[in-house]
């Protein structure tokens, strides 16, 4: 079972991905700010990095650790002993409430927001964003996933199905497709939309600091952080001080995290005059 979910995942997120950007092409919900191909281009070097630091990082301690648990019986679902079935959703549930709780810290410790501000800068909100994880964030998450492993308790099994069902939510709420909205209402209620992930993007504080759900929208709710009611034509999408195209190319938001840090919630002089001009 666990090698089977493991063999879809790919080609299930690839899926999804090829499925919403034909979506995006035909029903956008927000107009673009740069070019699609140079931005397309950013977010997949940005990915391909990515994609090796978890490689590498992420899931042998991953692997390693869910076998250990399952080994020595480690963990909070292993307390009890539940048929397979409910101790795996209760894991996936789990590790997508613990995932909510590490994207608030990613915006809340500054060190952590050094990294997690490069998703962030992008200028527009599509599928590829979802790709677009510096490095450094994800090395550093590798710690925060092996506590979700060893306190949760989490098998091998639940550990797939849980990214099994992440990237393709991960990739939905990324995406630039205007669902109807009668449609997105009805989602919106169980699982995080593109409209409300893109409140999320907005270049309003307030805005940005809430929707951090990544799976299921209980987690905000529970917490008063879920944010309905802003409309996406009223939304600029990135970080304040980064709205300027030349400052968030691929050489510049690379060595982003390591650098001297910006007021990061204040609309540049210049883009202030711009705004009142129009
Ligand atoms: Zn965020």
């Amino acid at each position: 079972m666990k090698n089977f979910v493991k063999f879809i995942s790919v080609p299930v997120a690839l899926g999804t991905f090829g499925v919403l950007v034909w979506l995006e092409n035909r029903r956008p919900l927000r107009r673009s700010v740069e070019s699609k191909i140079t931005r397309n281009g950013r977010n997949f070097a940005v990915a391909g990095i990515a994609a090796a630091a978890l490689q590498l990082a992420e899931q042998p301690v991953a692997a390693f650790l869910s076998r250990l648990v399952e080994r020595k019986n480690l963990g909070l679902l292993k307390i009890v002993c539940l048929p397979k079935w409910l101790e795996t959703i209760l894991a996936v549930a789990l590790l997508d409430y613990t995932l909510y709780l590490w994207h608030v810290l990613t915006h809340k410790v500054p060190f952590l927001w050094r990294f997690h501000l490069v998703h962030h800068v992008d200028l527009d909100l599509d599928a590829s964003t979802a790709f677009r994880f510096h490095f450094g964030e994800l090395l550093i998450s590798v710690a925060w996933r092996a506590a979700q492993i060893l306190v949760i308790g989490v098998s091998p099994g639940a550990f797939a199905a849980w990214q099994l069902f992440l990237f393709p939510a991960v990739l939905f709420h990324h995406s630039n497709v205007k669902l109807p909205i009668g449609l997105e209402r009805k989602l919106n209620r169980f699982i995080v939309t593109p409209r409300l992930h893109g409140i999320h993007h907005s270049i309003v504080r307030a805005e940005t600091d809430s929707n951090w759900s990544s799976g299921l929208t209980v987690w905000d709710w529970l917490h008063g952080t879920l944010k309905t009611d802003v409309s996406q034509s009223e939304i600029t999408v990135g970080v304040p001080a980064y709205q300027n195209p030349d400052e968030v190319t691929l050489t510049k938001i690379l060595p982003l995290p390591f650098e001297k840090q910006k007021a990061d919630w204040q609309l540049s002089k210049a883009i202030k005059r711009e705004n009142h001009l129009r």
